[in-house]
């Protein structure tokens, strides 16, 4: 537990060095935080030409570039580290952020010492633009003109850096640009122009001090990165320019790969950034706007930082990011932001993979700000995300993935807790905001799984609770670890549950924080000591009732439940308006209260079967106890009562076996059988109803007889059966299949003569009249049938089978009992 604590304190200092290594590098002293400080430099840089070409115009921006990364800051930087820290009431924090201070402090000043010594040039390399060949790539962009390809000959070294002010595109082809030894100077390359990099080969600064940054791209310029791998402590610092990144690895060993403080980075296609150095960022935002596509890839050790231009102080400009394809994989969080930094911070990841691979959270929101999920979006962690205020939605097709350890600590101060959820809110535990800290949750759509805790964990840790939570979830599907709730809502006790019939949601609060599920998402919630564990099925809730202690089950949609799963006195049954439920008790001296609540609900709870006794006398009595086939027996259920304003209650078995739906007084048999009856005693008064236990009648054997069919065949003119004997049912019907006709009397040229013809199956005879040959008129007929009867004609009779299909409200069956009854 000390070393968890003490990790998660690392994990908040780590961000706030974090911070203030931006602050220092982008906020000289005594100016307010925003794009005009850093822009001062135009004052100072010429607006045309190149810096190769003027050395005093050199060396002026060299101290430009490193007074805007490393100012004298001590000031202003303890003073926000001072508010910060009592904002976040962290004390132990403190040191690690002096620590920081005093360590940019000691930086700041080597760079200042840099600037004094005289960059030395050196000739190198051999450059190319058009038929031109330069001796040096400095000597080649103080001559390149708008449009112009540098294109590389050699390896070149740059002794001094480099300042574009065109539209020139440098082609590595295959070679190598690094710093040369004794390079002097915060950035290889200051571009205020437009910067295109293609080629196959590389721009190296790690060996070496400096640069510390390969390109700053600032002042509105536009940096595009095709290809080639770029290394060095930080690879680009983009400040209110465009940078885009479509191909190419960027690699940093030291500092944040991209750094952008307002602008924008469009990060896409075959990109790919690697943040190597410990706490870094492939990308942080500063108030900056990004874009992630294509099949780009950040990874190393954090991916996108999403940071405001000047903490949430008045006028802070806040990041944007917008993710539709490409992958983050990276061992701190893919996304973050800090509650006290981040407010109003936009994200929409709609399509791509996020995955924190080691184990951690894979998007970190402790902020204000709008967080949503959707499209084919694949998020994948510890925790897939942990939210502590801002609004967040998932929806669509979005998958999120917890796939850590399961820890049910509440959250600490300070950093994400990974415990296993898809989905982490802790609810009332920050302010530090613009507006409004409210955490807001609206899950609509997507699948949440959890490979082994809940899909959805919500805590309310009332360290503020006059902060708003409302978490709903009305869609998706909610995939938890077996045994675990689709969405836990873990609160101090004492929180209220009740079902919305409006929206048809079962809501849990606690101090200002409400969650709201939908029935279709978790049918069923069980309530213990402040943890309401909603659950995907009925069978689940009742199943998870495992311990000691008291339970409160609650049944938001009809189901039918064939366990044994009420366990005793301890459980409380609540079922949602409407949802039929029918529950009888089997512990031994106990019997069911039920309550109607006003809002329709009803609740069941256990109570002494003293309260109401069985009923008494119990018996069955059948019209008759034997019938043919198709007649029913009718039974009639009888029972006594000591208590006149009893209603009874009753269950039919046959032969041992309960009768599902059968719950009248009287019973129609129509198969043979030993039928019985249970019957149990109803009162209601005062709102409440009980229902004693049941007493059983003796069995009554009721016999169905079969029928029995003659031997021989009935027939009449069109077809033959065979014949029950007591009802005269019939079987085997099917027309008659004649033999030839046979001449039994010849015509003659005066006299009709006669013929006749038999079934081959019954015999039946049928017989017809043949015209005397001198006649004229029509014969008379004498049951003649061949005109009516045609063999072979599709005139069998079908056989109709009629279904009668009874529906009727699903009715569950819950039959309490004891454990010591469930396992015999
Ligand atoms: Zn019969
Ligand atoms: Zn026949």
């Amino acid at each position: 537990m000390v070393g968890k604590e003490s990790k998660m304190k690392n994990k908040f200092i780590r961000k706030w060095l974090v911070i203030l290594t931006v602050a220092a590098m982008m906020i000289p002293a005594g100016i307010p935080a925003n794009a005009e400080t850093v822009e001062e430099g135009e004052n100072i840089a010429p607006t045309a030409g190149i810096s190769a070409e003027t050395p005093n115009v050199t060396a002026e921006t060299q101290k430009e570039e490193i007074s805007a990364e490393m100012p004298d800051m001590t000031a202003e930087t303890q003073n926000e580290e001072k508010s910060d820290v009592q904002a976040e009431g962290q004390n132990q924090a403190k040191q690690g952020v002096l620590e920081a201070v005093r360590q940019n402090t000691e930086k700041a000043e080597e760079a200042s010492d840099a600037v004094d010594v005289q960059a030395e040039e050196r000739t190198a390399g051999e450059v190319q633009i058009g038929e031109q060949i330069y001796p040096t790539l400095t000597e080649a962009f103080a001559a390149a003109k708008d449009g112009d390809v540098l294109r590389l000959l050699e390896n070149a070294e740059v002794s001094q850096p480099i300042l574009l002010t065109k539209n020139v595109t440098l082609d590595t082809n295959g070679f190598t640009v690094s710093a040369a030894a004794g390079f002097k100077g915060n950035f290889m390359f200051t571009n205020r122009g437009t910067f295109n990099i293609v080629g196959s080969g590389k721009i190296d600064g790690s060996v070496g001090t400096y640069p510390l940054i390969m390109i700053n791209n600032t002042g509105g310029a536009v940096l595009n990165i095709q290809s080639s791998e770029i290394t060095g402590q930080g690879v680009v610092q983009n400040v209110g320019g465009i940078v885009n990144i479509t191909g190419g690895t960027l690699t940093a060993s030291a500092r944040n790969t991209v750094l952008s403080q307002f602008g924008e980075v469009h990060i896409g296609a075959s990109a790919h950034l690697m943040a190597a150095g410990e706490g870094k960022s492939a990308v942080q935002l500063i108030g900056a706007k990004m874009t992630l596509s294509g099949d780009a890839v950040l990874s190393g050790n954090g991916g996108i930082d999403v940071f405001n231009s000047n903490r949430n102080e008045e006028g802070t400009v806040s990041a944007q990011v917008e993710i539709t394809g490409g992958r983050i994989e990276t061992k701190d969080f893919p996304v973050s932001g800090n509650n006290q930094e981040s407010a109003g911070a936009e994200v929409a990841i709609t399509g791509g993979s996020l995955k924190n691979i080691s184990g951690g959270t894979a998007i970190y929101w402790p902020m204000e700000g709008q967080l949503t999920i959707g499209g084919n979006a694949v998020i994948e962690g510890g925790t897939g995300i942990e939210a502590k205020m801002g609004t967040i939605t998932i929806k669509d097709n979005a998958v999120i993935t917890g796939s850590g350890e399961w820890k049910e600590e509440k959250p600490q101060n300070g950093g994400a807790n990974p415990e296993g959820s898809a989905f982490l809110g802790s609810a009332q535990m920050y302010d530090g905001c613009i507006n409004d800290s409210s955490l807001v949750v609206n899950i609509l759509g997507g699948t949440l799984k959890s490979v082994n805790g809940n899909a959805v964990t919500i805590y309310n840790t009332e360290e503020k609770s006059d902060v708003r939570a409302d978490i709903s979830v009305t869609g998706g599907s909610l995939q938890p670890a077996a045994g675990k709730g689709a969405v836990k809502v873990i609160t101090s006790g004492d929180n209220t549950t009740r079902f919305d019939p409006d929206k048809k949601t079962l809501d849990t609060m606690k101090s200002n924080t409400t969650v709201k599920v939908a029935k279709d998402v978790a049918a069923a919630a069980t309530d213990r000591d402040g943890k309401t564990t909603y659950y995907n099925t009925v069978e689940e809730a009742l199943g998870s009732n495992t311990e000691d202690g008291n339970i409160h089950i609650y049944i938001n949609e009809n189901s039918s439940v064939k366990q044994e799963a009420l366990e005793g006195e301890n459980v409380i049954l609540t079922v949602a308006p409407g949802v039929v439920l029918e529950v009888t008790s089997g512990i031994d001296g106990m019997i069911v209260k039920e309550t109607v609540h006003e809002d329709g609900s009803k609740t069941y709870e256990l109570v002494n079967a003293e309260e109401l006794s069985a009923p008494k006398n119990v018996t069955v009595t059948a019209d008759c106890k034997t019938v043919h086939i198709g007649k029913k027996i009718r039974l009639k259920a009888s029972a006594e009562h000591d208590t006149k304003q009893v209603n009874y209650l009753y269950r039919w078995y046959k032969d041992g076996a309960l009768l599902n739906g059968a719950v009248s007084a009287e019973l129609e048999v129509t198969e043979s059988g030993n039928y019985a009856v249970e019957v149990f005693a109803v009162l209601e008064k005062d709102g409440t109803t009980l229902t004693s236990l049941g007493a059983k009648s003796d069995p009554v054997k009721c016999t169905v007889t079969p029928h029995e069919y003659e031997e021989k065949w009935s027939s009449d003119g069109k077809v033959h059966w065979h014949e029950c004997t007591i009802c005269k049912n019939k079987t085997d019907v099917a027309e008659h299949t004649f033999g030839e006709w046979k001449v039994t009397e010849k015509a003659t040229e005066k006299k009709d003569g006669r013929k006749e013809r038999s079934c081959t199956v019954c015999g039946h005879k049928e017989t017809a009249v043949i015209k005397a040959a001198g006649k004229t008129e029509e014969p008379r007929k004498e049951s003649d049938k061949t005109a009516s009867v045609k063999t072979g004609d599709k005139t069998d009779p079908a056989v109709y089978i009629f279904f009668v299909i009874l529906t009727g409200g699903m009715i569950a069956i819950l039959s309490a009992g004891n454990r010591k009854n469930r396992r015999k």
